[in-house]
């Protein structure tokens, strides 16, 4: 634990010395890390010296992670009707910003989460965070949010408040923005948390079937549709990428999350270095990027596409019609063409 976390947590602890308004708010499109950081934040809260705590989360969320403890007391933020939002945000002493590092990253929320006097705590491992916060529990090497709410738990002295709600929250986090325990974030520190998780309570097979093997009939025949229609390999420059249209969703009735893990089977070509997920959204063209080794795909997001992320996974967007994105993906590919020919 570095000597600048010690201070923040140090400072976090102090700001929960007595009962608070908090809000916890999490990125556009909440995944297992956001949603189960914020929710496992919110259980320990929630055991600690009478703070009122809501988590406002800026969308909907992905149905296979309707089995978190909690969740269903997630407030969603309509950007239709904002003033059923508002007070919560207006009223909170505290707002912690959870798995995000810009205030962008929560779209429309922004509009009530900038202006309100709330001290605004990060706790985040994104790249490059945006100055915006009072508090700033942040650290790039962690493998998910959840890391370092554990780590904040453990350092601000509440171990003994860690219970197994908070522990299926934290290990469903860990084990996703892991690429369950296999990406190079898996450190041992990684292993010996989920081995606490493991020893207080939670059942980690029970938790890697509700996120995995929860699939709808329509999710899986989209993914084969993908798979066999959509991908396109570019083999000079040593990348995959899938092009999905809004008529493709429609017509496969697709929900929030039903696209989440798609960009990974680009990836696990062998010789594809950089994979990239392109989706026609209603408001937008969405992309996803991920890469093995050297590449860094949060440069490519953040030069070429509005984005961000981290070195190796990475997401972005783009006003442009479908096509005409796909047509600058490419050709912006070329600048990187010797990066991407390099042996990973
Ligand atoms: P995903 O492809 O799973 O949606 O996102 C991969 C990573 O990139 C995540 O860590 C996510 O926070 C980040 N990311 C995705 N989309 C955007 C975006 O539009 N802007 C920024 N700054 N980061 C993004
Ligand atoms: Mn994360």
């Amino acid at each position: 634990m570095s000597a600048s976390h010690k201070r923040e947590a140090l400072k976090i602890k102090n700001l929960l010395a007595e009962p608070q308004n908090i809000v916890i708010t999490t990125h556009h499109k909440p995944d297992a890390d956001a949603l189960g950081s914020s929710l496992g934040l919110f259980h320990l809260l929630r055991r600690m010296n009478n703070h009122k705590v809501t988590i406002v989360s800026p969308s909907d969320y992905p149905r296979f992670l309707n089995w978190m403890p909690g969740q269903s007391s997630v407030i969603i933020f309509d950007p239709k009707f904002p003033e059923l939002t508002k007070p919560y945000v207006d009223e909170a002493d505290l707002i912690f910003c959870l798995d995000f590092n810009s205030l962008s990253r929560i779209n429309e929320l922004e509009t009530l989460v900038k202006p309100s006097k709330g001290k605004k705590i990060i706790i985040d491992h994104h790249l490059e965070p945006e100055h915006f916060a009072d508090v700033w529990y942040w650290d790039n090497t962690a493998s998910a949010t959840c890391e370092l709410v554990y780590e904040l738990i453990i350092e601000m002295g509440y171990k003994n408040l860690l219970d197994v709600a908070i522990g299926e929250c934290l290990y469903a986090g860990i084990m996703t923005d892991t690429g369950s325990f296999r990406f190079p974030s898996t450190t041992s520190k990684v292993h010996h948390i989920i081995a606490d998780l493991i020893e207080l309570g939670v059942n980690n097979s029970k938790i890697h079937q509700a996120v995995y093997d929860t699939n709808t009939e329509q999710r899986l025949r989209f993914l084969g549709f993908a798979l066999s229609q959509r991908l396109k390999i570019v083999k000079e420059y040593n990348t995959a990428y899938f092009l999905i249209t809004a008529n493709d969703l429609d017509r496969f009735d697709s929900q929030t999350g039903d696209t989440e893990g798609l960009v990974n089977y680009a990836l696990s070509l062998e010789n594809i270095n950089f994979a990239a997920l392109i989706v026609e959204r209603p408001e937008m063209v969405k992309m996803s990027f991920r890469s093995k080794g050297t590449f860094s795909v949060r440069d490519f997001a953040s030069n070429h596409f509005e984005g961000g992320g981290h070195k190796n996974a990475s997401g972005g967007k783009s006003n442009l019609s479908l096509l005409d994105t796909e047509k600058k993906f490419l050709t912006v590919l070329e600048n990187y063409k010797s990066v991407l020919n390099q042996k990973q």
